[in-house]
């Protein structure tokens, strides 16, 4: 930090000498460029140390530079160098304000004299002080005539004036300030009583509507339980009347009865096949509605897939023998066995490859089982009309029935059933198909049972 020639150097000795400082002080500020406030702000602190030192030390030689400072920035330096050695060497501004006024106060020895320095950065927009400006500005204040202690405290009022009405300005501003921020506060606070209603409302309204939904599912339950019951007690009374129709007309057409002319025996024909198809929809009914109201259970066992297989290849080959489908059960691969309930399960089968060979005109229906980890997958696929995509659901509705092709016959309920009781027994029952393509009914049960 070379200060090389001073700027201004006084001496102080006297009390006058205190405005003199303070007056000089900040001329030599607002020279080399401070901003008015650090021009105030560097002459109180300066007057305010030369007032300790003058009272200590009996006064002391001020010096003004301009150096460069760590930082590489110019700053304005002031050295005083007391009149005689500060006690003990240290020197703590009477009020500890002073320091916070400058940038570094402090002791420090030069060339074996203590010196007290303060300086004050240089603002970024005045630091191209040349050593040729330097020069000038050394030449004018060494010119320019230092006013009276009068003129000093003249402005000293002024600036004190100034820094009130800025302390004001700035108290009036904080006002404005407070009361934007109660402002902005009260919306706050009105926002989230909003809010609060509005959540408090949308709550309610949800509570009201989860109420409603319980009461509907209620009533749905038991509009179902009534529609089983319903099912169950028409389907049980119709069966005896209706397997007496069949039993009458295989009177009728024995032979040990009187003969029939060749009209009335197709009249009764068709009357037995009437009442057949009607026993098998009741039964179906009644399955169904024993399905529903909970009264199947299954009886778990361990069931031997090859066997369940051998029997429905069986027993279905016959409806094949004189169409062009090919009825293929592949055997399952071993070990074939799976905790469930077997007659529930043939039932599923047999009524899964009824309806593929009801729907497929020519081709070849394929049942098949795979074991994947815990699941065993019995799939029926056949090369018939297929359904269309949208339908995949409706199918398991009772009695729905794919348009055109009701002709084959059938009551509509064979699906809805078997979907209940591969649930009765822990699983699922999927469809894929392709219209004109065929499709793949797939039966997906845990090994180890529900
Ligand atoms: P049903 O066979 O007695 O009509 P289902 O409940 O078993 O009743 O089947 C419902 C409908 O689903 C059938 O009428 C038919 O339209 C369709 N469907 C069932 N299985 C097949 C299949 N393998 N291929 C094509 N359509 C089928």
């Amino acid at each position: 930090m070379s200060a090389g020639e001073p700027l201004l150097q006084m001496a102080l000795r006297v009390e006058q000498d205190i405005f003199l400082v303070r007056q000089r002080g900040r001329e030599v500020a607002a020279a080399v460029g401070l901003e008015h406030q650090d021009q105030v702000r560097l002459a109180t602190a300066l007057s305010e140390v030369a007032r300790d030192l003058l009272r200590t030390v009996g006064g002391a030689d001020v010096a003004f530079h301009v150096v460069h400072g760590p930082d590489g920035r110019r700053a304005l330096r002031v050295d005083l160098t007391p009149a005689s050695p500060l006690p003990g060497g240290r020197y703590e501004p009477q009020s500890g304000a002073v320091a916070h006024l400058v940038d570094t106060l402090g002791v420090t020895s030069e060339e074996g004299d203590t010196v007290v320095r303060m300086s004050r950065r240089v603002p970024a927009a005045a630091q191209a002080l040349t050593e040729a400006r330097l020069a000038e500005l050394r030449a004018e204040l060494g010119h320019s005539a230092p006013g009276s202690a009068l003129d000093e405290l003249a402005t000293q009022n002024e600036q004190l004036i100034a820094a009130l009405d800025e302390v004001r300005s700035q108290r009036d501003e904080l006002a404005v300030l407070n009361a934007e921020l109660e402002e902005t506060n009260r919306g706050v606070m009105a926002l989230y009583t909003q809010l609060s209603e509005e959540l408090e409302e949308t709550n309610r309204g949800v509570v009201a509507l989860y109420a409603e939904l319980d009461e509907k599912s209620a009533q749905l339950r038991t509009a179902s339980e009534s529609k089983s019951r319903f099912l169950a007690n028409v389907s049980h009374e119709l069966r005896a009347p209706v397997t007496a129709i069949i039993g009458l007309g295989r009177l009728l057409t024995d032979s040990a009865s009187d003969p029939l002319t060749p009209e009335q025996s197709e009249q009764v024909e068709l009357i037995r096949a009437s009442a057949a198809d009607l026993l098998s929809l009741v039964n179906a009914l009644l399955d169904l509605a024993k399905a529903e109201s909970g009264r199947i259970e299954p009886e778990w066992a361990d069931v031997d897939l090859r066997a369940v297989f051998g029997q429905l290849r069986g027993t279905l080959r016959a409806l094949t023998n004189r169409s062009a489908v090919e009825l293929v059960v592949e055997e399952p691969p071993a070990p074939a066995v799976l905790r469930s309930d077997e007659v529930l399960l043939s039932q599923v089968l047999r009524n899964l490859l009824h309806n593929a060979l009801k729907f497929t005109e020519r081709g070849e229906v394929r049942m098949t089982a795979q074991r994947d980890d815990e699941r065993w997958r019995l799939s029926v696929s056949d090369t018939g009309v297929g359904i269309r995509p949208e339908l995949h659901e409706r199918i398991f509705e009772e009695f729905y029935q794919v348009p055109g092709a009701s002709r084959v016959g059938g009551t509509g309920l064979g699906l809805p059933y078997a979907r209940r009781l591969v649930t009765l027994l822990g699983g699922t029952l999927e469809l894929t198909s392709e219209p004109g393509r065929g499709s793949t009914f797939t039966v997906v049960l845990p090994a180890s049972g529900a």
